[in-house]
């Protein structure tokens, strides 16, 4: 796309590109998964899964649609600004004070107050290899420079780590577990890691996929349980996953008070809207559909792990509700292969993982879907290999 306007000032032309702030002219914009929506109008599929995006396949707590119906009605109002019952819940879930949750549109929101909060063009953000994309973009639209640790066996390596952070460390991220690797840090490693830092650093432990961890690694220590200890500490969660509620767009952010104060400063007053608000007190509640979510999960991942172990594809042991999976070959063409089946993947090149394919888990027969077509494709590679015509996705 050019970036030359011919209507500049007096007629002249402008390189709009150049009027752009540093950080923002390099950015390359979050790559979600592909819409089903999308896959019908390009490819005429109606009849697709999408395992792309983490979502929940269950869908959200009928209680949480209730509650969503019962304020529609008063939806001419702004929202709760301060989102009081909602952060008073999650207080009370996480035993501190209202005055330490800080309410986001999703969790990427809040990923970005934080950076907002406390990055100037000066600082230097460190996180891993493979970790999840929001941090660089987050990072890079406030023209802080992102310092990328190396990764080992595709997770977190802390004493890498440790060693990217210098004097002008302002933050670092950490996802626990990791998307899209699924790896996880012991929670004894990671808290000596925190305890570790200098104290004008902020580290954020990105929790999303808690809820699923809490059930695949029984006994898990979660990192709110040291927010007495360590005043630069800042855990995320979200309702995006094992809530099913990604559509409305509620995460929130946990830290002392000062801390959670710096990062309401630049949150938009009414960032969680109103049915967000409510759907979220109310799934937070409903501990049944949670259960019911966790269950589809842990049964999905060991259906679709016991696939690529049959067949010797491999895969990292995931804590999430995904799993990234190596295809031996350049991912992308088995990635639009997956899509002329209907079936929604992730590729993860753009994460520095060219060969793997990241699946979300879906409801057991949308597994078995994907698996059946990712074997197809394999299959038929293989076969035209041995008749030596090319295969089905290469024509
Ligand atoms: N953190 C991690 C590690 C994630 O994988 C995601 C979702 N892809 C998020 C944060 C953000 O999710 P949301 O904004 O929906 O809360």
């Amino acid at each position: 796309m050019s970036s030359v306007l011919n209507d500049g000032p007096r007629g002249g032309q402008v390189d709009v590109l150049k009027l752009a702030a540093p950080g923002v002219r390099d950015l390359a914009p979050y790559q979600p998964g592909k819409p089903l929506e999308a896959l019908a109008r390009e490819y005429g599929i109606r009849d697709a899964v999408k395992l792309a995006s983490n979502e929940n396949p269950l869908g959200p707590s009928p209680k949480a649609l209730a509650a969503v119906t019962a304020v529609l009605s008063g939806l001419a109002r702004y929202p709760d600004g301060g989102g009081h019952a909602l952060r008073a819940a999650l207080a009370e879930r996480h035993g501190v004070e209202p005055a330490q949750v800080v309410l986001g549109n999703g969790s990427n929101d809040v990923l970005e107050l934080i950076a907002r909060a406390f990055l100037t063009p000066a600082d230097e953000v460190v996180f891993s290899a493979h970790a999840f994309a929001v941090y660089p973009l987050v990072t890079q639209a406030v023209g802080a420079r992102a310092v990328q640790a190396p990764a080992r066996d595709w997770g977190h390596d802390l004493a890498a780590m440790a060693a990217a952070v210098g004097p002008r460390t302002r933050l670092v991220f950490v996802a626990n577990p990791n998307n899209p690797t699924g790896t996880l840090l012991q929670p004894a490693a990671l808290e000596a890691f925190v305890a570790g830092l200098p104290a004008h650093v902020i580290v954020v432990v990105d929790e999303a996929y808690y809820e699923y961890t809490r059930d695949l690694a029984p006994g898990f220590e979660a990192a709110d349980a040291w927010l007495a200890r360590y005043p630069n500490l800042v855990v995320t969660r979200t309702f995006s996953k094992a809530y099913g509620l990604a559509g409305l767009r509620v995460g929130y952010a946990l830290a002392r008070p000062a801390v959670a104060d710096l990062i309401n400063r630049v949150r938009q007053p009414f960032n969680v809207n109103t049915a967000a608000q409510s759907a979220a007190l109310a799934a937070l509640e409903d501990e049944a559909h949670l259960g019911a979510g966790l269950a589809v999960n842990r049964d999905g991942l060991a259906q679709l792990t016991a696939a690529f172990a049959r067949v010797g594809l491999p895969y990292i042991p995931s804590y999430g509700n995904f799993v990234s999976v190596g295809v031996g070959q350049p991912a992308g063409p088995v990635y639009e292969a997956l899509l002329h089946k209907g079936v929604i993947v992730r590729p993860v090149a753009n994460y520095g993982m060219p060969q793997h394919l990241r699946v979300s888990v879906g409801l057991p027969e949308e597994n078995a879907r994907f698996i059946r077509a990712l074997d197809e494709i394999l299959n038929s590679q293989l076969s035209s290999k041995l008749a030596g015509t090319p295969a089905e996705e290469d024509r």
